[in-house]
């Protein structure tokens, strides 16, 4: 079970103090008093000037998706998704927020849904503690309107192309875009479909706002992993990686050590970003990404060993839509297998190099992007240790080809 380990010092978060219940209406309230609702240029013109991104793993603009919708609302009516579904498995944040915070979600989904005067609001979760919790919450504040869905859990489920089709009655798998959600998303409407942090944060912003007080700290939940524990914590954006993996997991993190980045999905992090601001926008621009706020340090690990293990989980979890992907993600998986075993044959490291460039954007969703991401990462960042597995066996690679378990090790069960 992950440690909670809230960032004391620097200000009030969403992290509540240890315990197993969720928060009362009364006690949510000592916090976040009653206020008007937003319209929408006002909601708008408070994320922008926050620069709320949002915190399900694109780091969109979350005003720029809220403005998206509110174009097409003299077309017909709009809604709105609060998405839980919480697909990386190394993450738990979101989990904790349905489990234990459920009036903080359902106020940012309250604050978003009345400025987009959405005649529909969804929460859309998998986690079946969240639900019931966010059904208890809705009961106790008389709230109309809105609709609990219970999702199937899985890696593409929480996508929001995915969502939407689950919503409108179909499997929960991604579509083509265009169009995007914003566009034509649940029975046809525009949607702005928020991951759940996001809302809570829209909350903790527009109710500053509502009370005339200085802005928020920018805070994000992240998920830390090493081989030993697991953070659910809450720093300031700007702290370094470093800087939180001491203080969080008590680590050194010293050169050369297989960190995955953004969950899975941003592959091996460079070590240039561990001493760099954790910011979206800086760590694009480093080649990595903040994702959903899951740092998964792995000292000592293999890094062929954990990308052959990331692999398996994409061949296995893509929706097996797009024949690049589910093709491509095996081809990889079976590439990263051999080179590990040392039985790799002369074309595979090339090939996985020229996939890493061909196949992203290929697929409906990012799944392929991230895969690609994640060979990519290995082969730049751990070129020699890839190319010294030709010669010299792995015990860390056949150990992991006997592993009985065929899920992730880095799956995280929430608080
Ligand atoms: S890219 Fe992969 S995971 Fe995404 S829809 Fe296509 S097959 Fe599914």
């Amino acid at each position: 079970m992950p440690d909670v380990l809230p960032w004391s010092p620097l200000g009030a978060g969403l992290l509540l103090a240890p315990g197993p219940e969720a928060e009362t209406l009364p006690d949510f309230r000592q916090e976040y008093p009653e206020v008007a609702p937003p319209d929408s240029a006002a909601l708008v013109d408070v994320l922008r000037r926050a620069d709320l991104r949002g915190r399900g793993g694109a780091g969109f603009p979350a005003w720029r998706k809220i403005e998206a919708v509110v174009s097409r609302r003299p077309d017909g009516p709009v809604a709105v998704v609060a998405n839980g579904e919480e697909g990386e498995p190394a993450s738990c944040k979101d989990r904790y927020l349905l489990r234990h915070r459920p009036h903080l979600v359902l106020e940012g989904l309250e604050i978003v849904r009345r400025a987009l005067v959405a005649d529909a609001a969804y929460v859309y979760v998998s986690d079946e503690l969240g639900r019931d919790r966010v059904l208890a919450a809705i009961a106790e504040r008389g709230l109309l309107g809105i609709e609990v869905f219970l999702a199937p859990r899985g890696y593409v489920s929480g996508e929001e192309s995915a969502v939407v089709r689950a919503l409108d009655g179909g499997p929960a798998l991604p579509t083509q875009k265009p169009p995007r959600p914003f566009e034509s998303g649940v029975g046809q409407r525009p949607t702005a479909v928020m991951n759940v942090e996001t809302l809570a944060r829209a909350c903790r912003l527009w109710t500053a706002a509502a009370l005339d007080q200085d802005p928020p700290v920018d805070l994000l939940m992240l998920t830390l992993l090493d081989p030993d524990q697991v953070v659910l914590t809450e720093v300031p954006a700007g702290t370094t990686l470093r800087e939180v993996a001491r203080q969080a997991l008590g680590l050194d993190v010293s050169p050369g050590t297989p960190v995955l980045s953004g969950g899975f999905f941003s592959g091996f992090l460079p070590d240039v970003a561990l001493d760099a601001p954790l910011d979206f926008d800086g760590f694009r621009r480093l080649g990595t990404g903040v994702g959903c706020g899951s740092f998964i340090f792995l000292p000592g690990a293999c890094p062929v060993d954990v990308a052959t293990d990331v692999m398996a989980f994409f061949d296995r979890e893509n929706a097996h839509q797009c024949g690049s992907c589910f093709k491509g993600t095996a081809a990889m998986h079976q590439a990263l297998e051999r080179i590990g075993l040392g039985t790799q044959q002369d074309t595979d490291v090339a090939n996985l190099e020229r996939w890493t460039r061909t196949l992203p954007g290929r697929g409906s969703c990012a799944t392929l992007d991230g895969a690609a991401c994640l060979a990519r990462t290995l082969l730049t960042q751990f070129a020699g240790v890839v190319e010294r597995h030709a010669t010299v066996p792995c015990a860390q690679c056949a150990a992991a080809a006997e592993r009985a378990d065929p899920d992730t090790r880095f799956r995280v069960p929430a608080p």
